[in-house]
């Protein structure tokens, strides 16, 4: 049991907006165990990132119960989620989300920052270990505007690993970049996850959803599939995370 990292059970997710009620969520009940890469597929609209956010403690549901690592986190105030969220939960999002005035090194310690169990010294050394595994050292002092988006998503990546998270969670992380920064992109996970990361990624494309080594499928705010991939990685398509990082 102490390997399961996310457990949902029933989750629910209604938003109230003016005179409608739009049901995101319908009873969900998943578990993802330490060190999955799990991929989350469905057409627009259907909950993915409603989903991503309950999981990331970014907002909370209407109904059901989650537990992360053991603890139960469904009634937890504000403060405690964005606590448990900045030292559990790393996120990647498709449009990077980088802060334009900040630079490289600025952007990758931010989550850090409001971390009371780091001292200064120990955020740089943390950031400094993110950017050397996304090979992004030599850019720490650039701004977001002089990056190619590759590089951006690289320092995003950087930024959601610093940290040590329990999980990586990423929405369309490749939905911005060619096809070369995407792969990129998706080397880099393959590599995180290989060196035993937890990975749950939201991707329409199934090219992506191929490298995560179980699929799920979303419907009109239901799991409608779950399945473990078949180990047969096109090599001819793939490329090394060696590769990836020399774009
Ligand atoms: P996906 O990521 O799969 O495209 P979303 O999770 O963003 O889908 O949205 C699922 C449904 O919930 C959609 O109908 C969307 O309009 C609705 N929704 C998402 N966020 C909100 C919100 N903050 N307020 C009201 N409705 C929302
Ligand atoms: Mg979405």
């Amino acid at each position: 049991m102490s390997n399961e990292l996310i457990v949902l059970n029933q989750i629910q997710k209604i938003f109230y907006t003016e005179e409608v009620e739009t049901h995101a969520l319908s009873n969900i009940s998943l578990t993802i165990k330490e060190g999955e890469y799990v991929s989350i597929s469905g057409p627009s609209g259907c909950g993915k990132s409603t989903l991503l956010s309950l999981l990331g403690l970014l907002d909370t549901s209407t109904g059901g119960e989650y537990k992360l690592a053991g603890h139960d986190v469904s009634n937890i105030s504000k403060e405690e989620r964005a606590r448990i969220r900045n030292k559990e939960i790393g996120f990647i999002f498709q449009s990077f989300n980088l802060i334009s005035d900040l630079d490289v090194e600025e952007n990758v310690e931010l989550p850090l920052t409001y971390r009371k169990d780091l001292s200064k010294s120990q955020r740089q050394e943390m950031v400094k270990d993110a950017l050397q595994k996304v090979d992004m050292s030599h850019r720490g002092k650039h701004f977001p505007s002089q990056l190619s988006g590759g590089q951006q998503q690289r320092v995003a990546v950087a930024r959601a690993i610093a940290g040590n998270p329990s999980i990586i969670l990423a929405d369309e992380p490749t939905g911005n970049l060619d096809s070369k920064n995407a792969q990129a992109v998706m080397a880099l996970l393959d590599k995180l996850h290989s060196e035993g990361a937890t990975i749950c990624m939201v991707t329409h494309d199934p090219r992506s959803a191929e490298r995560a080594e179980r699929n799920i499928d979303v419907l009109d705010g239901q799991v409608i599939a779950d399945k473990k991939v078949l180990p047969n990685h096109s090599e001819s398509t793939s490329i090394t995370a060696e590769e990836a990082v020399a774009v």
